[in-house]
């Protein structure tokens, strides 16, 4: 008997071995096997009567049990081939390797300050809830829309629990680990059972213990990031894809995955897929209003009342500006809690020489350095690397204006302006101290709690009265096509933290483009205003949804040679090109990006023309950033 097996080697397909006499090994199993000098890990794609190559094939050294069931192997291969890697490797990448198991608690305990009482679903609720429990089985997909606070994890519960009723098994995922603990609690809390835990920070032997015991199908309901979008249950009735436009559920290392198109592509096996959302990427309201996917509206809130918006100016030097600040000061008096929102890291976002004025960058990489007060240091956001005696490139000048704001300054200014508030930052530089600082938070032993990105999205906590968007024109600065979404997306979701208690809520938006289509939808918490200016801008220009975009990247020495070949190439095959453009180096090294247009046979056309890449070249299909 012959085993072909599916290894972590770059540009291959598989290779045959010998099953020694009385081995027990089946397809989707892990082997180990020898390799040249090494011995592999790899993956049991198929077992034969007589080898594919002529040779005398080596045997298979060990044998440790299931991996995944053959029955996933069309979708790994889906995986692969879009992110033009092998099979082997994207396998090797997303399947949690045999591992002894290491005990480790998911999250640490977290409580909030009321427990929720039960809670009656409203008329839409119900509705909607009936129609997704009507899919479940069918493979039906279901975009749930409604503004924060519109009680969609009521509903995702309410459909979870029917699935498990039935026999399935339920997975509901989250775009960002912090959302986890929240969502896990409610689920144990509707289905009388604590749901498994699944995402990236899990030990190896955990992750190894939940993948394995969702493959025995022990696991009647999971909760995780996108990771978990692959978790082998045997049979899965119900698949929620919460807040579906963040990008968090978009893998950003090679191979590169969408979380979204994963579950549709496990839909085929029956499970209903929500696609939940405030503000649904542009992409999929499209798809939901061309009747790919079937439209469900929440429009009531369920809890508190709409927070009052209103925009304010500041002045260039302040990172507080006085209409912010006179708001603060009252929701302190009244003991609200106050949640401050910028999505820029650091003290000082940049520096210039004060001899010459050149702006002070990273010499391998050239993006600006940001000043981080707690440290004394200089940092390169994209390297890491710190200069805590930078020197000008240009004049070797020592003396530098800075400007610009973090979340650590505005955790300074927020200090210095409000001495008697309890003040604490949460951003991916404090990220280690998350579940103490969301728990002191529900405790309410933080007044104000300063913020990135990872704060605005879905927490609910009932004390938050006054929202603070600091700089809401920054978020419309980045290069790419998507940056209005983005926009959008980040402010509704930061205001959706305000006013979800008893107290009416409050949100104050800084920014000096009020009149922006992105920014004003978005004061009015109007998706349908923001995604019919959008989708125009989006066919105009042919960006997704009216195309496909895949993105080359090659780096190293000869990255720009190399890129300049493969755009020829691929226009001589008549394919669209935009580049290649040279992007920021990174360590030194240069990089430079191919941008490709196409329609949804894009990848597998790139991939017929390069079926061996290069280890320097990787393939991203469908990236939102473009820089
Ligand atoms: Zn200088
Ligand atoms: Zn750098």
């Amino acid at each position: 008997m012959i085993a072909f097996v599916l290894l972590p080697v770059p540009g291959t397909s598989g290779f045959d071995y010998l099953v020694p006499e009385g081995m027990e090994v089946e397809p989707g199993f892990w082997v180990e096997v020898p390799f040249g000098k090494r011995v592999l890990l790899g993956v049991v794609q198929e077992i034969r009567d007589l080898p594919e190559y002529p040779g005398k094939p080596k045997p298979i050294l060990r044998v440790h049990g299931p991996a995944l069931p053959p029955r996933l192997f069309p979708l790994f291969s889906l995986v692969s081939e879009e992110a033009c890697t092998a099979l082997g490797m994207a396998l090797a990448h997303i399947v949690p390797k045999p591992a002894a198991r290491r005990h480790s608690a998911p999250f640490l305990p977290f409580r909030y300050t009321e427990e929720p009482k039960h809670v009656e679903l409203t008329e839409e609720q119900k509705a909607a809830a009936a129609a997704i429990c009507e899919g479940i089985g069918k493979g039906e997909k279901f975009l749930l829309f409604g503004p924060p606070a519109s009680g969609k994890t009521e509903v995702y519960l309410a459909s979870a629990q029917e699935a498990i009723h039935q026999g399935y098994a339920a997975l509901l995922l989250e775009p960002e680990i912090s959302l986890l603990p929240q969502l896990w609690a409610r689920a144990a809390r509707a289905l009388g059972k604590a749901p498994a835990v699944y995402h990236g920070e899990l030990s190896p032997g955990e992750r190894f213990h939940v993948w394995s015991s969702a493959l025995r199908g022990e696991i009647s309901c999971a909760v995780g990031t996108r990771s978990a979008a692959f978790l082998p249950f045997p049979h899965v009735g119900l698949m929620v894809l919460d807040e579906e436009g963040e990008p968090g559920y978009k893998e950003e290392r090679s191979p590169h995955y969408h979380a979204r198109k994963v579950l549709e592509e496990r839909a085929k096996e029956g499970a209903a897929l929500v696609l939940g959302a405030a503000a649904p990427a542009v992409e999929t309201f499209f798809r939901a209003e061309q009747g790919e996917i079937r439209l469900l509206s929440l429009t009531q809130r369920v809890s508190g009342s709409p927070p009052e918006v209103k925009a304010a100016q500041k002045e260039p030097e302040e990172v507080i500006g006085a209409e912010l600040r006179e708001a603060i000061a009252r929701h302190l008096q009244a003991g609200g809690q106050i949640l401050l929102f910028l999505n820029r890291l650091g003290f000082f976002t940049g520096a210039s020489c004060r001899t010459c004025g050149e702006i002070l960058r990273c010499p391998d990489c050239e993006v600006a350095l940001v000043f981080h007060l707690a440290e004394k240091t200089f940092r390169c956001s994209a390297c890491g690397k710190d200069f805590p005696d930078p020197a000008c490139r240009r004049c070797g000048g020592t003396r530098f204006r800075l400007f610009g704001a973090g979340t650590e300054r505005v955790e300074y200014e927020a200090k210095k302006l409000f001495p008697q508030a309890r003040v604490a930052r949460l951003d991916e530089e404090t990220a280690k101290e998350r579940d103490r600082i969301l728990s002191a938070l529900a405790k309410g032993e933080i007044d104000i709690l300063v913020g990135a990105q990872m704060v605005g999205k879905g927490l609910d906590f009932p004390g938050i009265t006054l929202v603070g968007v600091i700089d809401a024109d920054q978020l419309l600065a980045s290069p790419t096509f998507y940056a209005a979404e983005r926009a959008f997306q980040l402010l509704l979701s930061a205001m959706g933290r305000a006013g979800r208690g008893e107290k009416p809520g409050e949100v104050v938006v800084q920014t000096h483009m009020p009149d922006h289509y992105a920014i004003s939808s978005a004061l009015r918490g109007d998706y349908l205003a923001f995604y019919q200016e959008e989708i125009k801008f989006r066919k105009l220009l042919r960006y997704p949804p009216f195309s496909r975009l895949l993105r080359i990247l090659v780096s190293g020495k000869r990255a720009e040679v190399q890129a300049g070949k493969m755009a020829e190439m691929l226009r001589e095959k008549g394919l669209e090109v935009l580049g290649p453009a040279r992007l920021h180096p990174l360590r030194g090294e240069p990089r430079f990006q191919v941008l490709l247009r196409g329609d949804s046979s894009l990848p597998r056309r790139v991939r017929a023309l390069f079926p061996k890449l290069p280890q320097n070249v990787r393939v991203e299909p469908d990236p939102l950033w473009l820089g």
